[in-house]
């Protein structure tokens, strides 16, 4: 399976598997207390806001949060949620995604109201759950192009997630995202520089692809010189030059 764009209705996710990790719905039960379940309309989502649980108990993966939160709910002590957990062998959403959750401890802040929230969870394998959150933070971003990537610390200064923060990974998680959107979309196009010029005056090899998409892989040969456009730059670091017929081009070649 791959990374692609989510299925999101009334703010619940349709699919049930995000590339390889199963998705399970556990959307917690309104009591009208409104310590997890805000019924806050989220209005306008900037990003996702990501979190370790803090909780190192081996039974405490997503579905026992789940649990949890619709615990909290009843017991109407406490005023906290979250939009998704995620452990080394699933995911777990307990909250619509358009409804504001109390993540970030910033109030009505952006991290509560205007950000999706996910919880690593800490109980097993936590590199394997960080590598499933960050497939979860890909397809979200997929879903919704403009979703930026947030740590919990970024809204209230919370040592949080802790266990990234800990051996300074957060940098190498915000990458690793960016990485894998780059990754599922370079399967299309990526990049389209129509006015970009590209000047062919020594020996480049390609071979040309047809506006069918029928490539002519097997006539690799010499370019004539010129100047070219560049019309898409792929996200492999190929090229496509030219009109009409395009050449694709490899720079690693050149
Ligand atoms: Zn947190």
């Amino acid at each position: 399976m791959a990374l692609s764009k989510l299925n999101i209705i009334d703010g619940i996710i349709q699919d049930r598997y995000i590339d390889d990790i199963p998705v399970k719905l556990q959307i917690v039960k309104l009591m009208r207390k409104r310590n997890v379940r805000t019924l806050i309309k989220l209005k306008e989502c900037i990003g996702i806001t990501n979190h370790n649980t803090g909780n190192s108990a081996p039974s405490a993966g997503d579905e026992l949060h789940a649990k949890w939160m619709q615990n909290v709910e009843n017991i109407d002590k406490q005023y906290v949620s979250a939009h998704l957990f995620v452990d080394q062998d699933s995911i777990t959403q307990v909250i619509p995604l358009d409804e504001v959750t109390y993540n970030a401890g910033d109030g009505k802040g952006d991290g509560n109201y205007k950000t999706i929230s996910i919880e690593i969870c800490e109980n097993g394998n936590v590199l394997k759950a960080e590598e499933n959150a960050k497939k979860l933070n890909a397809a979200l971003i997929m879903t919704y192009p403009n979703l930026k990537v947030f740590k919990h610390q970024d809204w209230s200064g919370k040592f949080c997630p802790r266990v990234i923060l800990t051996r300074n990974g957060w940098d190498k998680f915000v990458e690793d995202i960016a990485e894998y959107v780059k990754r599922a979309e370079g399967k299309t196009a990526i990049e389209t520089k129509e006015r970009e010029m590209v000047n062919i005056n020594s020996d480049i090899y390609g071979y040309r692809t047809a506006v069918d998409g029928i490539n002519d892989k097997n006539r690799v040969k010499k370019l004539p010189k010129g100047i070219y456009p560049i019309m898409i730059k792929h996200a492999s670091g190929a090229w496509n030059i030219g009109k009409g017929y395009m050449y694709w081009i490899n720079p690693k070649k050149i």
